[in-house]
């Protein structure tokens, strides 16, 4: 039974994961149950978005938007990495999920289908954890790396609690029927490597990497040392400095 987790419950869990948190006034009892009539959960999977503009956390966390009010996610994370709370139960991230996607995920299937309307709906905000991520999403706004960092663990934390595989971990596109474009864009870097563009599966084997470590594990994040140099590198090397030499001696 994957109940939604307390609002201590979740702190625990982000902060045992190495996630910096901050509260949002009044996030552990804003939600969208009593407005709706429907209860928040069984819950089965985490679904990311990107907030397509700047400076939306009091959006996210409280006022929504025309025709969609707040909460808009579980948590908003910031491009300084900084995950703020936002609510505890029902949240208006998801809209309508095709069915033949979601099931995949419900699964945790290795692949993941278009999501297909034909397929029949469910209503993803009964099922998924919503995580908003500041970004423009023009793909030119970089995600930064405390960004992504933080994002990966915030997956994986939830993940880790209810022993959920990395094939828990869904993107808003993968299972909209709405056309969601969310999340995409460049990626500044993580671990040892350098700029990438967001793409879900990367983002999922970078929570897998994640799951086979303890929750205080850290990324490597020092580059790979350069290759040492041949014989023959060496020896053109020192030819050189022998050159240099003889004509400084000649003068
Ligand atoms: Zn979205």
């Amino acid at each position: 039974m994957a109940a939604p987790l307390s609002p201590d419950r979740l702190v625990k869990i982000l902060r045992d994961e190495g996630v910096k948190i901050s509260e949002f006034p009044g996030w552990r009892t804003r939600e969208r149950d009593d407005e709706t009539g429907k209860a928040f959960g069984p819950v089965h999977m985490i679904l990311n978005h990107h907030t397509a503009g700047r400076n939306s956390l009091s959006i996210v966390a409280r006022d929504g938007v025309s025709g969609l009010p707040g909460p808009l996610a579980h948590i908003h994370l910031a491009k300084d990495g900084v995950a703020t709370l936002c609510s505890a139960g029902r949240t208006n991230h998801a809209g309508l999920m095709a069915k033949n996607a979601y099931s995949s995920f419900l699964d945790e299937a290795s692949t993941h289908p278009a999501p297909s309307k034909a397929s029949g709906t469910v209503d993803g905000n009964d099922v998924a954890y919503g995580i908003e991520t500041e970004n423009l999403g023009d793909n030119k706004d970089p995600y930064t790396r405390a960004q992504y960092d933080a994002w990966v663990r915030i997956n994986a934390a939830i993940c880790r609690e209810y022993e959920w595989s990395q094939e828990s971990v869904g993107c808003h596109k993968e299972t909209s029927v709405e056309g969601k474009v969310d999340p995409r864009g460049p990626v500044e870097g993580y671990g040892t490597r350098g700029q990438f563009t967001f793409t879900p599966k990367q983002f999922r084997t970078d929570v897998e990497q994640r799951l086979k470590h303890p929750a205080s594990w850290s990324p490597d994040t020092t580059p790979p040392p350069a290759p040492k140099p041949t014989v023959e590198e060496r020896l053109t090397a020192l030819e050189k400095r022998v050159t240099a030499l003889e004509k400084k001696e000649s003068r």
